[in-house]
């Protein structure tokens, strides 16, 4: 994989057999890419284009360009390897650093150009965010929201301070806000069990606390990811009009089409479940264990075709940090659930590329190869159209810095 950096001074034609837009059905051919102050500046085919003098040109012959890909759902802070390890590392700057580093290397070598961080207790992700910024480590632009917005007592003692009643869920965000966060992360539901099917942890807050964290999160104009699993978790998260629905195991039709009506964006993470059965971690769980993973995931899968055709804003998201979920090598996983959900290989790109971008505030900057976006663009041996599996080793990721 070779990395290109892109600085507001790059002068770049990119010649490429192959385009992807992040939008249409097929690809194009013969383009010419040109790349002017930082952002895409002409997309042409190649017969009726010239080459200024002073610009080089990059010849991209048998590969196709597409958009950089985007993770929506990720822990930084956590390996996917060994939760207690991960854990134990956050009280080891430099291990931790060291460790964080190698996540936002393996996710910008496998293609992604952004991810948005669901936090971490020690607000590691908004540092991640920082050393991509200052150039200090390689990695896609960090979408961050430090800490979530968890229950004391309940699920996700790790992923946030913990909170106990509407004062301290206010105060908390106002302190996140103070940070500086992109968006805010609630965890409004425990985990999926593997005793039971369908078996969620209990529900963190009512109707009223989620209000007034929504409400909070929404006047500093901060967007909110809610994790939430199972049927009446959703139906809270919807009424308090969250903005994207994080895993939603066991959501309901009618839900969807709640969801399709008012653009409420939904990560599935097929992989935060599905990868548990992976070779690396699968020793861990009992046989009867085992058949409920199968069938969640099976069950999501099908939810996923059903979103699909009723037209909800899908978004792809791995959970990576998550058992079994590595940076970036685990996001191909998640493209290949969908496309055996029967999810056609466009509209998952989509998901990937365009609505991921929208999802993360970053509309009209990624996700689409355009003039005025930026020109944060893989290149890959054959068409991804016709085989995803061409995403697992970009040939190049082009980045650009994000130094003002
Ligand atoms: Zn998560």
């Amino acid at each position: 994989m070779k990395l290109v950096y892109i600085t507001p001074e790059t002068g770049l034609d990119l010649l490429a057999d192959s385009l992807w837009d992040g939008q249409d059905e097929e690809c194009r051919h013969q383009v010419i890419i040109s790349i002017r102050r930082g952002r895409i500046a002409a997309v042409r085919f190649q017969e009726m284009a010239f080459t200024e003098k002073n610009v080089r040109q990059f010849n991209l012959s048998g590969l196709t360009v597409l958009p950089g890909l985007i993770d929506a759902h990720v822990h930084l802070a956590l390996d996917g390897i060994d939760f207690q390890a991960s854990l134990a590392r956050w009280q080891d700057p430099p291990a931790r650093e060291a460790a964080m580093a190698r996540a936002l290397r393996a996710s910008l070598e496998s293609g992604l150009v952004a991810i948005r961080d669901g936090g971490d207790r020690e607000g590691l992700n908004l540092q991640a965010r920082e050393w991509v910024r200052a150039g200090q480590y390689p990695g896609p632009r960090v979408v961050a929201t430090g800490m979530a917005v968890t229950k004391k007592g309940k699920y996700g003692s790790f992923l946030g301070p913990g909170t106990t009643g509407p004062a301290s869920i206010r105060e908390l965000i106002a302190g996140l806000v103070n940070l500086n966060v992109d968006q805010v992360k609630i965890v409004l539901s425990g985990l999926v069990t593997f005793q039971r099917y369908g078996e969620v942890g209990s529900l963190e807050f009512d109707a009223a606390e989620l209000a007034t964290a929504v409400e909070a999160a929404h006047t500093s104009g901060r967007p909110v990811m809610a994790h939430v699993n199972s049927a009446p978790g959703v139906d809270l998260a919807l009424a308090a009009g969250v903005d994207s629905i994080e895993h939603g195991y066991f959501l309901t039709t009618a839900q969807l089409e709640t969801m399709a009506a008012r653009g409420t964006y939904w990560v599935p993470t097929v992989a935060a479940i599905a990868n548990r059965l992976s070779d690396t971690v699968k020793r861990f769980y009992l046989e009867r264990e085992k058949e409920i993973i199968e069938r969640t995931r099976e069950a999501q899968q099908e939810m996923i075709a059903r979103a699909y055709r009723l037209g909800v804003k899908l978004v792809v998201g791995t959970d990576a940090g998550a058992p079994g979920v590595y940076h970036g090598a685990s996001y191909l996983d998640e493209l290949l659930y969908w496309h055996q959900a029967g999810v056609p290989a466009a509209a998952i790109l989509r998901a990937a590329t365009v609505i991921a971008a929208a999802a993360l505030g970053l509309d009209g900057e990624l996700g689409m190869v355009k003039p005025g976006y930026r020109p944060c663009l893989i290149a890959v041996r054959g068409n991804p159209l016709e085989d995803l599996k061409v995403l697992a080793r970009p040939e190049i990721v082009f980045i650009d810095t994000l130094l003002p």
